[in-house]
């Protein structure tokens, strides 16, 4: 046997190391955030060979003072917290003090830093040898500090066999910064890779620069369909909550949970319990097997979550984790909800115009911003108010007088006015409509294509609507409806069927029983480990019941809320929504149209069939003179 014996500091720090550091991009996590720390506004960031080679950090932070860069690199030495009571009310990233520790220890690390204050022209460091001794030199700095981090891994070969391609390990590394630079938007970041210049984003304080820098890391896309929400609980609750940012309309759904951002407080997080919140939410309105996309920020009391559960800090402890989930659910839930003609709708714009959010436009070749850009965004209330298209007046007058999409909506609104009068004339039947402003938002019917599709017109121009997507959703929404007010009908069980679980899900039952009786159910403990499913919705008769009791009961430890019944229940409802809608090839008249097209204003989620695919598209006169090279 051998003897007990002291690892040597190095040994240490490479074990601590496989924690927190498993490739370039968490080396990359770890500095960056020390640069925020240190309230650097500017970050530059250079990497080669995906960060294996050379990792380089330089900001213009706070600076390390000379006599700390020895302690800088020292396992278990921060400048961050010095009490347990510091970590409640927790304003930086960082507080555990051993990623340059850890860092140093696989790397070679180098820091240069110059310190406001000391008088120094700035010092470097590097640690050395099996106790990793920091040796001092001095070496010209501008205020601020560079971290250098070359060869990673070049020390511990097993890991260094974990490194995917260059390619890859960049990836993921440029990730890493984006959601960083999502999270700070005050601060100005730059990266390049190989010599190349990948992202510049410059610092920006107002709405504008942020949608500008969303837009810039999300892609135009997703702002282009994206709706700005915000919602805060606050007053009598025990604590406040803060939720804001911009969510994918679920036409924007994704194949892979790639574009989901969410910070806690300034710090990204990846955690179940939310992940769990934002499905829920879009859990009737997405495509199956799609995923959301979305940029959001939760501010809560720091009192209120626990960081200090994981070593690269991905994940929170909420203290009152319910309350936070159903915030979340029912915040994006209703915004969600809303999005039907008139409220919301995405029209095709100038390739180099983006959508801002709020009706402004962000022009990306020059990133000038643009007041007005004639058309309707988000669940504003204004938007909603003016049924969802601009004013006419709005149109010609605030878009930017020089630009060619401002000139083309003067005119396309021009246009579109005097065709609008023209079909009025031939159409004196319908209900008397004097003002621009009494269009309803998906317009009036003007034929039927194919059996397929309606033909509309409405004040922006040519409206499409995939008829048998918009029937079942209108359908479906109303059998949901129906039963929320007639409540469920239920009935008991032949033969009650016993389920064998565990006693805390016995306990965790009887606590939920209320939700059980809610939704229909008779669920009952018949012994210490055994339930009795005695009485179920009649709607839930056929279905497997032993394992939604089960499903429901995890959700219900793990989260503390369940929506599975009611989700098995509206699948069902949506099957029959879509054997009872109008099939394609069956001819409307245009009354019946025109009411299928009301039908749609009314109704919820109208803009999504119950699989999630849009209902409906609008074709505006500008997009329609663009086809024809008109007003060129
Ligand atoms: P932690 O961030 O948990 O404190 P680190 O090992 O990441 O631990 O950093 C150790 C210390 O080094 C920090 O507490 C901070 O004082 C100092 N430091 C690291 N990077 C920087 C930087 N870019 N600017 C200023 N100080 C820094
Ligand atoms: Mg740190």
């Amino acid at each position: 046997m051998s003897r007990i014996h002291r690892l040597s500091t190095r040994l240490a720090n490479q074990i601590a190391a496989g924690e927190v550091v498993e490739r370039p991009a968490s080396v990359v996590k770890e500095v960056l955030e020390n640069s925020l720390d240190a309230g650097a506004s500017r970050i530059d960031i250079d990497v080669e060979s995906g960060g294996v080679k050379l990792i380089r950090v330089r900001d213009n932070g706070d600076g390390i003072a000379p006599d700390d860069m020895p302690l800088a690199m020292a396992r278990h030495a921060t400048s961050k917290i010095s009490s347990l009571e510091d970590l409640e009310a927790l304003g930086s990233l960082g507080f555990r003090g051993e990623a340059l520790a850890s860092i140093g220890s696989v790397s070679r690390l180098t820091l240069t830093s110059n310190a406001a204050g000391t008088g120094s022209e700035g010092i470097a460091a590097a640690c050395e040898g099996r106790e990793m001794d920091v040796v001092i030199r001095p070496a010209p700095h501008p205020r601020g500090t560079t971290v250098e981090v070359r060869d990673l891994f070049f020390n511990t070969p097993a890991r260094r066999k974990f490194l995917r391609t260059e390619k890859t390990e960049f990836n993921h590394l440029e990730e890493v910064v984006k959601r960083l630079a999502l999270s700070r938007f005050d601060v100005a970041f730059s990266l390049r890779h190989n010599g190349r210049a990948i992202h510049q984003l410059k610092a920006g304080t107002d709405e504008l620069e942020r949608r500008r820098r969303v837009a810039t890391v999300c892609g135009p896309a997703f702002m282009e369909q994206a709706l700005y929400i915000e919602n805060e609980r606050g007053g009598e609750a025990a604590y406040g909550l803060r939720l804001w940012g911009w969510v994918g309309l679920p036409t924007f759904s994704r194949s892979q949970a790639d574009l989901q951002y969410f910070f806690v407080n300034g710090r990204v997080i990846r955690d179940k319990l939310i992940a769990h919140a934002v499905k829920q939410a879009y859990r009737d309105v997405l495509y199956h097997g799609r995923h959301p996309a979305f940029v959001l920020y939760l501010d809560v009391d720091p009192a209120q979550v626990d960081v200090n559960v994981h070593p690269t800090k991905h994940e929170v402890r909420f203290r009152d984790g319910r309350s936070v989930h159903n915030f979340i659910f029912s915040t994006l839930h209703r915004a969600l909800a809303e999005v039907r003609p008139g409220t919301a709708h995405v029209e095709q714009l100038p390739d180099n115009l983006v959508p801002a959010g709020d009706g402004t436009m962000i022009d990306t070749r020059t990133g000038e911003i643009r007041e007005q850009g004639g058309l309707s965004w988000g669940v504003q209330p204004s938007a909603a108010a003016a049924g969802g298209l601009p004013a006419e007046g709005q149109r010609g007058t605030s878009a930017a007088p020089s630009g060619a999409y401002g000139r083309y909506s003067e005119a396309s609104s021009a246009a579109g006015q005097a065709q609008l009068a023209a079909y009025r004339q031939l159409h004196q039947a319908l209900p008397g409509q004097d003002s621009e402003e009494d269009v309803p938002p998906l317009g009036y019917a003007l034929a039927q294509l194919k059996g397929i599709y309606i033909l509309a017109e409405n004040a922006a121009g040519l409206v499409l609507v995939d008829m048998h997507a918009a029937h079942e959703r209108i359908t479906y929404e109303g059998l949901k409806a129906a039963r929320d007010q007639q409540g469920i009908r239920s009935q008991p069980l032949l033969v009650p069927q016993p389920v064998a679980v565990s006693q805390r899900e016995v306990q965790v039952a009887g606590e939920h029983a209320d939700l059980f009786r809610r939704l229909g159910m008779s669920v009952d403990a018949a012994g210490e480990e055994s339930l009795v499913i005695r009485e179920v919705p009649v709607l839930l008769r056929d279905s497997n019941l032993e394992q939604l009791l089960r499903d429901v009961l995890a959700d219900l430890i793990e989260f503390g809320s369940s929506e599975r019944i009611e989700a098995h229940m509206d699948e069902i409802l949506s099957t029959m929504a879509c054997h009872g809608s109008v099939r394609a090839n069956r001819r409307l008249t245009v009354p019946e149209m025109n009411a299928l097209l009301r039908d749609m204003e009314e109704t919820e989620r109208s803009g999504q069939c119950n699989h999630g695919r849009p209902t409906w598209t609008q074709l505006g006169i500008d997009e329609l003179d663009k086809l024809f090279l008109r007003g060129r």
